[in-house]
């Protein structure tokens, strides 16, 4: 450990090595970010350390939607003021909260937990597929919105879904104005966002 770098107290070492490991933070930020929590003060260090463990023992998946949830069914499942003849499948439990926020969309979500990738190994069945016909079986829905991401794996999924659901008599539509190729949805802007759940076509 540490070789050819000048020595490093361990628990520092530890933490640069810890935040290292977080996606988008490189080396340079982990060491950024370790010295500025080590000037900071310990009570707002110890509420960060209880917010991390916190929510991976108070957070579960929505039974319903598979979004991630600290009740079942989620906020969204309940809400009386959701519209229930709509279905918006996203890969990812932070898509809803990306699409959320242009507070456009009022009716539900079902999320995937990934998207269909040979390249990768990720079949039909390791993504919630299944789980979203035995919801559509028998349900109010009329209208299934595919907001899976637009790069090769979430138009794949889209693809794949639409064949699926179609002979259900259920209406098929696709996010997809304004949405350049390759967007991952949780980083499209509120207005990007908004002109493609508006503008969203018959699939
Ligand atoms: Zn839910």
């Amino acid at each position: 450990m540490n070789q050819g770098l000048p020595p490093t107290a361990e628990p520092i070492h530890r933490l640069i090595q810890e935040l290292n490991k977080l996606p988008g933070i490189g080396p340079k930020s982990a060491q950024r970010l370790t010295y500025h929590l080590l000037r900071a003060p310990e009570e707002q260090l110890r509420l960060l350390a209880e917010a991390i463990v916190a929510v991976k023992q108070e957070i579960t998946l929505c039974s319903t939607c598979f979004n991630a949830t600290d009740s079942d069914p989620c906020l969204i499942c309940r809400s009386e003021e959701r519209d229930r003849s709509k279905i918006c499948i996203v890969e990812q439990p932070q898509d809803i909260l990306a699409l959320e926020h242009t507070r456009v969309y009022k009716g539900l979500y079902h999320v995937l937990h990934g998207a269909i990738s040979p390249t990768e190994g990720i079949g039909t069945d390791d993504i919630r597929i299944k789980e979203l016909l035995e919801r559509l079986k028998d349900s109010p829905v009329d209208e299934v919105i595919l907001a899976t991401n637009t790069n090769l794996e979430g138009e794949q999924t889209a693809m794949y879904l639409h064949r699926l659901i179609l002979p259900l008599g259920i209406k098929v539509t696709r996010l997809a104005q304004g949405l350049p190729f390759g967007t991952e949805l949780e980083y499209a802007d509120d207005v990007t966002l908004t002109r493609a759940i508006e503008g969203r076509q018959e699939f």
